[in-house]
């Protein structure tokens, strides 16, 4: 089976004025699919590209060399999208939900002081790049990371990712990513962030997936 961005929850229309449906259709369409069809053309014919995306980008060390630049750029990004989709809805904004809720007050003091942090991570962004709130250790954390690289990467849990590539706005906001930075929290899909905290934050406490003899 071929990797493939997951299929959107709303259709394209669907975050409009917001996000304006010209953008997310070039943007899934074009953007998110050319990295599952560079991942599969990488991939092509190695048992890799039968693992789930998620343990391909937490495990790059697994990859042949001679393709694991190429691997890394392409399933980080495919990766970072589905979850950036997810991150997004057209009933979502408001304030955090759930067990996150109570997370990020704990972390942060309040859900103002986080927003204005994880705000503060995705405008610093220097070029492209995306911010996250992931759990780390069991614990919530803001960060940002350029071009395709992900806290899945090393050891984080992403829960909500922000893209601040430039195809990201520039068709929309053109120059004001602080502006997209704004309309984001208007649509964030926090029943997402909360489910995706509570499943982490869970295996985390058991203390991660080889030692207590799970399987996948
Ligand atoms: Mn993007």
């Amino acid at each position: 089976m071929a990797f493939a961005p997951a299929p959107l929850a709303y259709g394209l229309n669907d975050l409009a004025p917001t996000f304006e449906s010209s953008i997310l259709d070039i943007h899934y369409n074009k953007h998110h699919a050319a990295y599952a069809n560079n991942l599969n053309k990488l991939l092509e014919g190695s048992p890799l590209a039968s693992f789930p995306l998620e343990q391909l980008v937490s495990n790059l060390a697994i990859v042949p060399e001679a393709i694991r630049t190429g691997v890394k750029r392409n399933a980080g990004q495919v990766y970072n999208h589905d979850l950036y989709w997810a991150s997004l809805s057209p009933k979502g904004g408001g304030e955090p939900v759930g067990a996150l809720a109570d997370a990020i007050t704990a972390e942060f003091g309040s859900y103002a002081a986080f927003r204005e942090k994880f705000a503060a991570a995705a405008a610093t962004q220097f070029g492209s790049g995306w911010a996250f709130l992931s759990v780390r250790n069991g614990k919530l954390e803001v960060s940002n990371a350029p071009n395709e690289e992900s806290p899945l990467m090393n050891g984080g849990k992403p829960v909500l990712t922000l893209d601040v590539w430039e195809h990201a706005y520039y068709l929309q906001f053109q120059n004001r990513r602080p502006d997209f930075i704004t309309a984001f929290w208007n649509l964030t899909n926090w029943a997402n962030a909360d489910q995706l905290y509570r499943k982490a934050a869970a295996s985390s406490m058991g203390g991660g997936c080889c030692g207590g003899g799970c399987h996948g």
